[in-house]
């Protein structure tokens, strides 16, 4: 099976929300209308138009031809076309999806069910679609990257990134899941069958690419990871200069571990008094690194004192390893600590990988499936009773999406046809 996603052609479709469907059966019918229409819709969400890369822009729109497509069932679609770089641009209505006979509505309730744990086959029944139907809907989504859907939203780029891998399965082989999360929202979520050090920095790689399409100068402050080693050198390879940390609260976890053949209740007193030490040192607001490391020493010699030598010793050890990677946590204040929404966001997404593996085929693209996934992560509210309820991550980090209708949003953001940016395209 694939692995990356095949490139696709130049799609300069653009979804408008023309309202209702009969606003659209009026308007087809007079051209001067429609690409007023058109073009105020793009204003209103602030996006420019995916013009050729020569195109100075400026250029005027004009209704280029129009074709019935059958597979829409006879629906008439106008196209447009820039005078000047003679980009040609489809416009989708709202109400159809690209290149599929599923409506929206019977879409965004399957993918709901998708996003809320269901399994594709049972979320194919309730929509009454076939589970393949699911299946190449989500890898459809998946064509446009997470990086130019989320800078869409208005969203900058993660200075300060969350890098982590999780481990998972696909019927029988162990598969690794390198992943990018800057507070709630996912940047990169790829495939990857090796956990070697060279598969993980080109499947980081792919972001970065992205993100260098996006912003030349992209450039990451700082990365935390839980230490794994192949993510740990990815890392130090694509961003060199970056502060790489260890998640703290990984470190709290794996504690007891160092501490062999100890009972387990004095292992766990041992855990939260670490705990209620590194919460203390992050807490502080001057002179944290000073503080973690006379901590840490007295916290080795405290076990010595109390449960031996060797495990004084073994813990030592340990500190002596990790703590630059912790050091780097307390260094910098906007440095994330602590890996809790990331592996949120892992836990939801294994559950979907696992429902995939009937779903192998020559066509398929786990990348684009994945890719899929993490869009509905990002862009579909919160539940009512959640924190942040009826917002998506994207809006909870401080971006725009385009409407109050998340699939209508979902429908837009991943056209090819939108650039994103309020400042115009070479204007
Ligand atoms: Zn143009």
């Amino acid at each position: 099976m694939r692995q990356t996603a095949k490139a696709p052609r130049e799609n300069r479709t653009i979804t408008v929300d023309f309202h209702d469907e009969s606003t659209y059966f009026q308007l087809i019918r007079d051209g001067k209308a429609f690409v007023e229409f058109v073009l105020a819709f793009i204003l209103s969400l602030g996006f420019q138009l995916n013009h050729k890369a020569t195109c100075s822009g400026g250029g005027c729109l004009t209704r280029h031809s129009h074709y019935a497509r059958l597979r829409l069932g006879g629906l008439t679609i106008w196209r447009i076309q820039c005078t000047k770089c003679k980009a040609v641009f489809t416009v989708l209505p709202h109400f159809v999806l690209r290149y599929r006979k599923m409506r929206p509505d019977v879409a965004q309730n399957a993918l709901l069910a998708t996003h809320g744990g269901l399994s594709l086959e049972l979320c194919a029944v309730i929509g009454h679609i076939s589970p393949m139907a699911l299946y190449r809907l989500v890898c459809a989504l998946g064509q446009q990257s997470l990086v130019a859907v989320l800078t869409r939203c208005a969203l900058p780029l993660p200075v300060y990134i969350l890098a982590d891998e999780k481990h998972s399965h696909c019927l029988t082989d162990k598969v690794y899941l390198p992943t990018i999360v800057s507070g709630r929202v996912i940047w990169h979520l790829s495939y990857s069958d090796s956990k070697s050090a060279a598969a993980f920095t080109q499947s980081y790689g792919v972001f970065q690419q992205a993100a260098l399409d996006q912003e030349p100068s992209y450039r990451v402050k700082g990365a935390l990871t839980d230490g794994f080693d192949s993510t740990t050198k990815s890392m130090r390879t694509l961003f060199p200069g970056a502060r790489l940390g260890n998640c703290l609260r990984h470190a709290i976890n794996k504690l007891p571990d160092k501490l062999v053949g100890l009972a387990a209740p004095l292992r766990q007193g041992l855990r939260s008094k670490f705990h209620t030490l590194l919460h203390r040192c992050r807490t502080r607001t001057s002179l944290r690194v000073v503080a973690l490391g006379q901590s840490l020493r007295r916290f080795a010699d405290h076990i010595t004192a109390t449960v031996g030598e060797d495990q004084g010793e073994r813990v030592q050890k340990w500190f002596g390893d990790k703590k630059s990677g912790w050091y780097a946590v307390l260094e910098d204040p906007q440095m994330p600590a602590m890996s809790t929404v990331l592996d949120q966001a892992h836990n939801a997404i294994d559950r979907k990988l696992f429902a995939m593996k009937y779903f192998h085929h020559p066509d398929g693209s786990q990348a684009a499936f994945l890719t899929g996934l993490a869009h509905l992560y990002n862009l579909i509210p919160y539940q009512r009773r959640a924190k942040n309820a009826d917002r998506c991550g994207v809006e909870v980090e401080g971006g725009r999406v385009p409407t109050s209708d998340w699939m209508l949003n979902l429908q837009i953001l991943t056209s090819g046809g939108y650039r994103g940016g309020p400042e115009p395209l070479n204007h």
